[in-house]
C-alpha cells in the first residue's frame, strides 16, 4: 500500500516535472485545466448582442444587429465568428504565441477556437478544409511560424477536417488598424493569391485567424477563395479586437 502510494507520489512528481500544471495566464499552480479561476474570469465571450456579420459586441437590447462597419457592406464570407473579446489575459496569451513563440499555447487557444464551432452561425457545419490566413513569407521567416496556421492545424486535427494552407500573401502590407475602410481595401488589393485552385473548388471552407479586427483581411481572403471556385467561406477567430 505504502509502496503503491510512494510510487504514485514519484510518478506525480515526475509528471509535474514534465507537465507542470500552471495557469497559462499568471503561472499559479493548478490542479486541472489551463487557466486559474481569476484568469478565466477575465475571458469575455463575444455574445449577444453582437453584430451578426462580424461579431462586434454591442451594448443594447437588440437581439439581431448589424454594426456600422458592416451596414451596407457585402462581405465575401458568410459570417465571421470570434469567440472571445481581445483583452486582458487572452490578448496577452495571443501576444505570447505570436511574438514569444510559445507554441504550446496552440492547445489552450485551440480549445477556445473550437468553442466557436458551437456558435449558432457555425453549429453543425462540416468543412471540407480549414484554411489559415497567411503571413507574408518575410514576416513568416522573421517569426518562424504563422500563428493562424498553428491554430488552424490544431482545429483541423481535433475535428478530423483537412488542413489546406492554400492562400499565400504576395504583398507585404503595413499594419492597417488605423486606416479607414477604403484605405484598408486598397492596402489589401492583390495581397493574397491562391496556390492551387483545385484545392478549393466546390468546397465549404473555414478560414481561421487569431484576431478579427475590421474583417477586411478575412473578407479579402474570402474573395480570393471564392474567385478560385470555393463554394462558401466562413471565418473563425479566437478573438475580436
Ligand atoms: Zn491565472
Ligand atoms: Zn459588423
Amino acid at each position: 500500500m505504502l509502496l503503491g502510494r510512494k510510487v504514485c507520489a514519484v510518478l506525480e512528481t515526475a509528471r509535474d516535472l514534465f507537465f507542470p500544471l500552471h495557469c497559462a495566464g499568471c503561472g499559479s499552480a493548478l490542479k486541472s485545466g489551463w487557466l486559474c479561476l481569476a484568469c478565466s474570469e477575465e475571458l469575455k465571450p463575444v455574445q449577444r448582442p453582437r453584430c451578426d456579420t462580424c461579431s462586434q459586441p454591442f451594448s443594447g437590447a437588440m437581439d439581431h444587429f448589424v454594426c456600422v462597419n458592416c451596414r451596407g457592406r457585402a462581405f465575401h464570407f458568410e459570417c465571421a465568428v470570434a469567440v472571445m473579446q481581445s483583452r486582458g489575459v487572452l490578448r496577452d496569451l495571443i501576444h505570447r504565441l505570436k511574438y514569444n513563440g510559445e507554441l504550446w499555447l496552440a492547445e489552450p487557444l485551440g480549445d477556445l477556437l473550437e468553442q466557436g464551432l458551437d456558435d449558432e452561425r457555425l453549429e453543425g457545419e462540416v468543412f471540407d478544409a480549414v484554411v489559415p490566413v497567411p503571413l507574408h513569407p518575410l514576416r513568416r521567416r522573421e517569426r518562424e511560424f504563422n500563428q493562424a496556421e498553428i491554430l488552424g492545424r490544431e482545429l483541423a486535427r481535433r475535428r478530423g477536417w483537412p488542413f489546406s494552407d492554400v492562400l499565400q500573401r504576395t504583398r507585404y502590407t503595413v499594419t492597417q488598424t488605423h486606416f479607414d475602410r477604403r484605405r484598408r481595401m486598397q492596402n489589401l488589393r492583390d495581397a493574397f493569391t491562391i496556390r492551387q485552385n483545385v484545392a478549393v473548388q466546390g468546397k465549404h471552407l473555414l478560414l481561421v485567424d487569431d484576431v478579427l479586427t475590421t474583417g477586411s483581411t478575412l473578407d479579402e481572403c474570402s474573395r480570393v477563395l471564392l474567385e478560385a471556385g470555393a463554394q462558401s467561406v466562413r471565418a473563425l477567430t479566437v478573438a475580436r479586437g
